[in-house]
């Protein structure tokens, strides 16, 4: 990490974004699948990295995926030109006009947006696709409504044809569950007699599942440089974390065996301590429930989360470290500390941990 442009003179929490990362994640990614057209996947501010940073850094992708209308627009007013499809599809006439004038691809996933669809009148070939339920009973057409919904969107003369296809994988993170080759014969079913391309796999899909690489992919995760797999870290899967997340040393001091620490005075010293508050909190993003013995990295070293996570800060046992002192660099996840360790101490996923950096967090690019 180069030290010069990456120092952030603040006391405060900041995150260093590796844009070089993204690229070189997305690159090993068309090496695992080299025939398949990649959307990458940056729905929710590309998972808390920054739409638009994210889709430039990543402009190698074939496509982008975002859940919904807005997040397109921000891409094609930032000038993102590759195509954009918009997982959520669209939620009105006018909404869908909106896609038709920013070019964007809806996924159709309910038969009421077919029937905006027959009522429209759009001036170009509106690219869409069709989403099919095959087991995660989220969006989707069930297979029984699939065969008739296609054939009301085949006979749609404002759309481009054949309509691509879609799924979604339910389980593909757990390499032992059969339920994710049973959506993939369920999906091969029914759309066998269909000359369109396909899209099912997710990171975990991709990287897992052979038979769930088809003509188009969708990962999301594993271009910020995690695994889709529990138990497992990106640099398992050949990636590099985007995201570092850092903050400071604000004060340090000695305490005895026994001294309540944090709201509630949850964690009592079991041993004389050297104890330190690091600024960092939940209003930063930093996981409340972080219980204690979740690790920072301090001077490359990894030191216990002690107490309560509070607002704006967290207390850390820093008696193992005794060169530590205040305004000492604290790297709370990224490199050297990988955020699925820490998403598991805070009892939820990675992609929560990123998506939840807040606002007030200085963003640093290198
Ligand atoms: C979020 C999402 C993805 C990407 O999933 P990852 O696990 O992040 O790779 C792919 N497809 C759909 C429909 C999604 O909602």
């Amino acid at each position: 990490m180069p030290a010069s442009n990456t120092e952030d003179p603040t006391r405060a929490a900041h995150v260093l974004l590796n844009l070089g990362a993204a690229a070189r994640n997305l690159r090993r990614i068309r090496n695992v699948v080299p025939n398949a057209r990649i959307m990458a996947v940056i729905k929710a501010n590309a998972y808390g990295h920054g739409i638009l940073r994210m889709a430039r850094s990543l402009a190698g992708a074939d496509a982008f995926a975002v859940a919904r209308t807005d997040e397109g627009l921000t891409l094609r007013e930032g000038g993102i030109t590759q195509r954009i499809a918009v997982l959520q599809g669209f939620g009105s006439r006018e909404e869908l006009e909106e896609h038709a004038a920013a070019d964007l691809e809806p996924v159709i996933h309910s038969d009421w947006q077919v029937d905006i669809l027959e009522n429209a009148s759009l001036r170009t070939p509106l690219r869409v696709w069709l989403k099919l339920d095959t087991g995660m009973h989220r969006l989707g057409m069930l297979p029984a409504e699939f065969d008739s919904l296609l054939a009301r969107l085949n006979a749609c003369s404002s759309l481009a044809q054949p309509v691509p296809l879609m799924s979604h994988l339910a389980n593909a993170d757990d390499v032992e569950d059969a339920f994710t080759e049973h959506q993939l014969t369920l999906f091969r079913d029914i759309t066998q007699s269909v000359a369109s391309e396909s899209s099912v796999a997710n990171s975990a899909g991709l990287l897992a599942w052979h038979n769930a690489r088809m003509e188009w992919v969708r990962p999301g995760i594993t271009l910020y440089g995690v695994s889709p797999f529990p138990e497992r870290t990106g640099a398992d899967e050949d990636l590099e974390p985007v995201m570092t997340f850092r903050t400071r040393l604000i004060s340090i001091k000695q305490v005895e065996a026994g001294t309540p620490v944090g709201y509630g005075g949850d964690w009592v010293c079991p041993h004389a301590t050297r104890l330190a508050v690091a600024a960092v909190g939940y209003g930063d993003g930093y996981p409340r429930l972080a219980r204690s013995g979740t690790p920072v990295l301090v001077h490359g070293q990894r030191l216990p989360l002690v107490g309560r996570v509070s607002m704006d800060m967290i207390t850390l046992d820093l008696t193992e470290c005794p060169e530590a002192k205040v305004g000492d660099l604290v790297t709370l996840w990224g490199e050297g500390l990988p955020v699925e360790e820490i998403a598991s101490h805070a009892g939820t996923i990675p992609y929560d941990l990123l998506c939840g950096v807040t606002q007030r967090v200085k963003i640093i690019e290198y």
